[in-house]
């Protein structure tokens, strides 16, 4: 439950939590007001920290609400607190950031850390940086994912054209030739009915169409005859 005063009349109402941050009529003197969500998003934040340490954001939350609900002195030691955390993480990603380079999430945190701080400048810098390597991560899954693929064999070779081993063949034309009975009995045809044959064998140029082998490669779309 919400407990909260109306602010026409003072007299105090309690609402279900999921009632939070709607417009609720007082029973008492019939004006209506927002029922408020401080509280309510206060205890929630509350709860999770019970699960988990909170990040500055939520700190930061914490702060909001408490500043709203009137309790000064907690809401600034919270803001404390979530500064206190930003400062600490940010030396955190600094001394990583002497031993290896930052992977785009982690830069990431950086700017968000350091405009939290207020330093706007070097969170622009960080913000551009995390641009580029997250940019530099995608392409470099990219490779990955085109290496695993092009490595993949098929055991007809390999692309004349990127090397990749991973080729499909397949066929176009080559419908069966007539058979050698077909062919008697065209030439059977031909005795007795020209017109016939003529049918026939023009039905049999349309089969002659010759059957060709292709292949493929998987990996760069290259194609040649074989
Ligand atoms: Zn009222
Ligand atoms: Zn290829």
């Amino acid at each position: 439950m919400i407990r909260y005063q109306c602010p026409q009349c003072g007299d105090w109402l309690a609402v279900d939590d999921t009632r939070g941050g709607e417009v609720y009529v007082c029973g008492l003197c019939g004006k209506s007001a927002r029922v408020p969500i401080d509280e309510l998003r206060l205890r929630e934040l509350r709860a999770l920290q019970a699960t988990r340490p909170l990040t500055p954001q939520e700190w930061r939350q914490c702060a909001v609400h408490l500043r709203a609900l009137g309790n000064d002195e907690e809401a600034a030691t919270a803001e404390r607190t979530a500064i206190a955390l930003c400062t600490k993480r940010l030396r955190e990603l600094k001394d990583l950031q002497a031993t290896r380079h930052l992977t785009g999430i982690e830069l990431d945190e950086c700017f968000v850390n350091l405009r939290a701080l207020g330093h706007d400048q070097e969170a622009t810098k960080a913000e551009q940086a995390a641009i580029r390597q997250h940019e530099r991560e995608r392409q470099a899954a990219e490779q990955e994912e085109k290496q695993k693929w092009a490595s993949i064999n098929t055991g007809l070779g390999s692309c004349p054209s990127c090397g990749s081993t991973n080729i499909i063949q397949f066929t176009t034309g080559g419908q069966e030739k007539p058979s050698v009975g077909r062919q008697l009995l065209m030439g059977s045809l031909a005795v007795t009915s020209p017109e016939m044959m003529l049918l026939a064998s023009m039905s049999n140029s349309a089969r002659r169409e010759q059957k060709q082998y292709h292949r493929r490669c998987a990996s760069c779309g290259h194609q040649w005859l074989c």
